[in-house]
């Protein structure tokens, strides 16, 4: 493009950075003040001004603004000041965000599709300008975070995770589709909101919703090829578990709040056995929750635990739930248990209170994923600190009025002795003169890697030995450094070298199992995979130009 449609285009747009010649060559001379921006520049100034805000949610939106209209620039903005800026774009403030989307909704960031199109499900897909998309993040709104029915707004979701598979990983955001699937909400608020976007009706469910969701799977191979990767992100516990059942030998496809989440926690849990010298296979877990987080964790630490020596059944053994009704047990009453949960349910006395499931069972690692905020009291922070001498707390439920405790919370009531790790993230904790650093547990640091790998060699299935991997390449990127000041995941500025080591780890396997399209093997995986990741450098507009007219051609 050529003229002012060049600064309508947020993927060719510069901005203040283009230069003079480019300015004059393309027409958008005068368009521009004269003064030309280095892209250093134009980040300080942004940066300037988000913080000039008042607000995180205004924060959001000047984010998304920026995504808008200078891609290169959100990007470098994203990449540099990953810290403080992920934050905005993604949880906490994504919740928010969805929580308001009816007010703030600006510009189509990826494809909403609806119930009432059932039948045309290709057809709204078509609408999308590009065709080789690779990566689908789709949600149904229906558990969004913590925050429970979100419906139509659950939006912000997928766009906050496809932007984190490009600033953590180099997805190039052109591969990238974000995917709301809107089968009505059963959130009173939103259905009496008249800002709300959605449709206006309860939930359909039973065989309607299975056969849209169905038609919805086969219209993205039908668009964009069997290899295209489809992460269902953000439904309900009943949903993500059944679908991941029925869907991952079909397509290439992965539930994040089950698989990615499993991932990420287990990557802590190895981190932590070097802080507390344990074997696994010696440890007792005890979940708060047992949805999709706990039940994800709980099947992958018993492939950990298998690695150890350990048979799965025993295992199971070492790991106790808790849902909302209590320690999960055998004999609760009749069609009280889903099969996820039947796996671990012990022959025990049925115990309700928290606190006293502790006592009894003596846990090494206290794990909240129940979405309930706060609910590791002082109390149950200091019995599991009488029980281990480094108690190891993960409070991983978001957003951050959610988590069962903050880090202040555990540091302080453990004297400074927990391993602690959340889902949100909390600032750095003094205490004792000593400052601890709380690591966040969060999904990010695995996702947009397993992305990375699956679109850049077209990995066509992903099996849990993938996530396994992922938590160990993880692990093993975590220094004694970061270990002495309480950290169980890598600094947050190492996230693009670690999304890349876990690609790399993952295309390995995956060419050793025949499970990678990609032909042939390129050599050097590594540097193939860092070939193929987004580049925050503004590309040249001006083609290359040389004298050619006055070269006179040697005579014959
Ligand atoms: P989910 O599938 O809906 O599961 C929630 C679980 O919590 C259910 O088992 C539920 O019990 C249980 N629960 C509810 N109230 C409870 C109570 N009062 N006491 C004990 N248990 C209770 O949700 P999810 O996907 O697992 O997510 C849960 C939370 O984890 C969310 O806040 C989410 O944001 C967070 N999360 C964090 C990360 C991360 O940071 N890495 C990743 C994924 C999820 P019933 O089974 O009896 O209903
Ligand atoms: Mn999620």
């Amino acid at each position: 493009p050529t003229g002012y449609d060049l600064l309508l285009d947020p993927r060719a747009n510069k901005g203040t950075a283009f230069s003079i010649d480019e300015r004059q060559l393309c027409r958008i001379h005068g368009l521009l003040p004269p003064t030309v921006s280095t892209p250093r520049l134009q980040v300080e100034r942004f940066m300037e001004n988000l913080r000039n805000m008042p607000d995180d949610l205004s924060r959001y939106i000047s984010l998304n603004a920026l995504q808008d209209l200078n891609e290169k620039l959100f990007y470098r903005v994203a990449m540099e000041h990953t810290q403080e800026v992920m934050p905005l774009v993604y949880t906490p403030t994504v919740g928010l965000a969805c929580q308001k989307y009816g007010l703030i909704f600006s510009k189509p960031k990826g494809l909403f599709i609806s119930i009432l199109d059932k039948g045309h499900v290709y057809d709204v897909l078509r609408n999308w300008p590009i065709d080789d998309v690779r990566a689908v993040v789709v949600t149904d709104g229906e558990r969004i975070l913590g925050l429970g029915d979100l419906g139509c707004n659950g939006m912000g979701i997928p766009v906050g995770k496809l932007s984190l598979y490009t600033a953590l990983a180099g997805v190039r955001p052109q591969y990238c589709l974000p995917i709301t699937l809107d089968v009505g909400t059963n959130n009173e608020h939103f259905l009496n909101d008249k800002y709300y976007l959605g449709l206006r009706n309860k939930r359909v469910t039973g065989k309607e919703y299975d056969d849209f969701v169905d038609e919805f799977m086969q219209a993205i191979v039908k668009r964009f090829g069997q290899q295209c990767l489809i992460q269902f992100e953000d439904f309900a516990n009943h949903n993500a578990f059944r679908f991941l059942k029925k869907y991952r030998d079909l397509y290439c496809t992965f539930n994040d709040d089950i698989q990615g989440t499993a991932s990420v926690a287990v990557a802590g849990i190895l981190s932590s056995t070097r802080i507390t010298g344990a074997k696994l296979a010696d440890s007792r877990f005890v979940f708060y929750g047992a949805g999709e987080a706990s039940i994800g964790i709980s099947d992958l630490l018993v492939v950990a635990m298998e690695r150890e020596g350990l048979s799965a059944e025993q295992a199971r053994k070492n790991i106790f739930l808790v849902d909302s009704k209590g320690l999960i047990v055998k004999n609760r009453p009749a069609g009280g248990l889903s099969e996820e949960k039947l796996r671990y349910a012990h022959e025990h006395e049925p115990i309700t209170n928290l606190i006293d499931i502790i006592r009894t069972i003596k846990p090494a690692y206290l794990i909240g994923a129940a979405g309930q905020g706060p609910a590791f009291t002082r109390e149950i922070l200091e019995l599991m600190a009488s029980i281990n001498k480094h108690p190891v707390i993960f409070a991983l439920s978001n957003p951050t009025s959610k988590a069962e405790c903050t880090a202040r919370e555990a540091y302080e009531t453990t004297k400074g002795q927990c391993v602690f790790a959340s889902g949100s993230p909390f600032p750095n904790v003094e205490y004792n003169g000593k400052t601890y650093v709380p690591g966040q547990g969060n999904n990010s640091y695995i996702f947009p890697g397993i992305g990375l790998a699956i679109v850049t060699c077209n990995i066509r299935h992903i099996p849990d030995e993938l996530f396994y991997l992922a938590a160990k390449t993880l692990s093993e990127q975590v220094g004694d450094e970061d270990l002495k000041v309480g950290l169980v995941y890598p600094p947050l500025e190492k996230i693009r070298d670690v999304s890349r080591k876990i690609a790399v780890s993952l295309a390995e396997y995956a060419y050793e199992k025949n499970l990678a399209a990609l032909y042939p093997r390129p050599n050097n995986l590594e540097e193939f995979i860092q070939s193929q990741q987004y580049a925050v450098e503004y590309e040249d507009i001006v083609p290359p130009r040389w004298d050619w007219s006055n070269k006179t051609l040697a005579k014959l």
